[in-house]
């Protein structure tokens, strides 16, 4: 059910002879009251005629066979989604204050194959349905309600396993899913995809209206070492890339993030982050750095200790970039360089 955008919805239960005003009660229940059995569409105006018709094949509303949570103790908690045929992708909830930043998966595995990158080690499997991606953020919401539930304090990123601007059209299913009025009602700014560089679809999305901020991963600064370890990088190389980020035409205020996973003795040098400064000042950006997270799939691949990150990152600034730093469990701790230095 999850997978019918409003209109296709309100005109489905048109075409059964009911008014459009329970579609938008239903589309309602599912996406910002985060329904999850007809029961719960029992207590409201929806006719129970359309309830009866709507749940005729008892369709599940939520498209996975099971669901493990991983709390963490920054406050983090990891969910791992099992698919119907057994495959499993992964969100992460990451509160901050009043807000909450919902990290969420667009693909089984990924084509692109970046060498630092666990999810492309496994090649690329299938494209997640919107439903799929839909029931990752109501799941998490529904596992973490708010003491006082409003909408737009929600930040949904994908940034999980997979490509987005390569499930295109499913993400923006999803995007507009997220802002409809009817449903969680986020903002455009609200909403954000994260590439690895796919320059048309870049290009398809600057010309929208209606789009999810941008975020690109760079993870090296000179064409040479980033086809190393980004293969997208053959295709659509960096000059490419930066040309097309210069052309992307920004609201007032936006800037487009650039992240940059730093790996111990490999993309980590000064003249490195000389490099990136310099592309970042090409546009209206902010450079987020990602110390690598290492894993079994990426041999040699390391993590740069705390004092080398907290320099890197000092260097960027010294060169003028705005600069983030966020943790491998995905908290931004801009600025807790020195903190952190002062406790040790
Ligand atoms: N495919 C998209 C979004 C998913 S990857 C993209 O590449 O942007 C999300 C982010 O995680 C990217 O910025 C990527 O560079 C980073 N990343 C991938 N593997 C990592 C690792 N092992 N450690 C740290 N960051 C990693
Ligand atoms: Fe991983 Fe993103 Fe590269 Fe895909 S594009 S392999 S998800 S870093």
């Amino acid at each position: 059910m999850l997978d019918y955008e409003y209109e296709e919805l309100a005109a489905l239960v048109v075409s059964w002879g009911f008014k459009e005003a329970g579609a938008r009660e239903i589309f309602t229940g599912l996406h910002r009251r985060v329904f999850q059995n007809k029961e719960q569409f029992d207590t409201t105006r929806v006719s129970p005629k359309l309830l009866d018709k709507l749940f005729e094949d008892g369709p599940p509303i939520s498209p996975f066979r099971a669901v493990n949570a991983f709390p963490s103790a920054d406050g983090s908690t990891k969910y791992v989604y099992t698919l119907p045929n057994g495959q499993k992708v992964e969100s992460v909830w990451m509160p901050f204050g009043k807000y909450v930043t919902l990290c969420v998966s667009s693909q089984v595995g990924c084509a692109l194959g970046c060498t630092f990158c666990a999810t492309g080690a496994m090649g690329f499997k299938r494209h997640l349905s919107p439903a799929e991606m839909l029931g990752q953020v109501i799941h998490m919401r529904r596992e973490n309600p708010f003491p006082n539930k409003k909408p737009g304090r929600y930040n949904v990123v994908f940034m999980g396993m997979g490509e987005p601007l390569h499930n295109f059209k499913g993400v923006m299913h999803v995007f507009r899913a997220l802002t409809h009025p009817f449903g969680m009602v986020l903002s455009d700014q609200n909403v954000a995809i994260s590439t690895s560089g796919l320059v048309p679809k870049i290009q398809e999305l600057g010309q929208l209206e209606h789009r999810p901020r941008l975020m690109v991963s760079i993870a090296a600064p000179d064409n040479q070492a980033r086809s190393a370890v980004m293969p997208v990088n053959r295709a659509y190389p960096l000059e490419m890339l930066l040309e097309t980020l210069e052309n992307f035409p920004l609201k007032k205020k936006e800037r487009i993030m650039l992240s940059y996973v730093l790996i111990a003795g490999v993309n980590d040098q000064p003249q490195d982050a000389a490099r990136l400064a310099a592309m970042s000042a090409r546009f209206p950006s902010l450079v987020n750095l990602i110390p690598m997270n290492a894993h079994k799939d990426s041999p040699g691949m390391n993590e740069p200790g705390e004092d080398h990150l907290c320099a890197f990152s000092q260097l960027l600034k010294n060169h003028g970039a705005f600069t983030t730093i966020r943790r491998s469990r995905g908290r931004d701790v801009a600025g807790a360089c020195g903190q952190l230095a002062a406790q040790v």
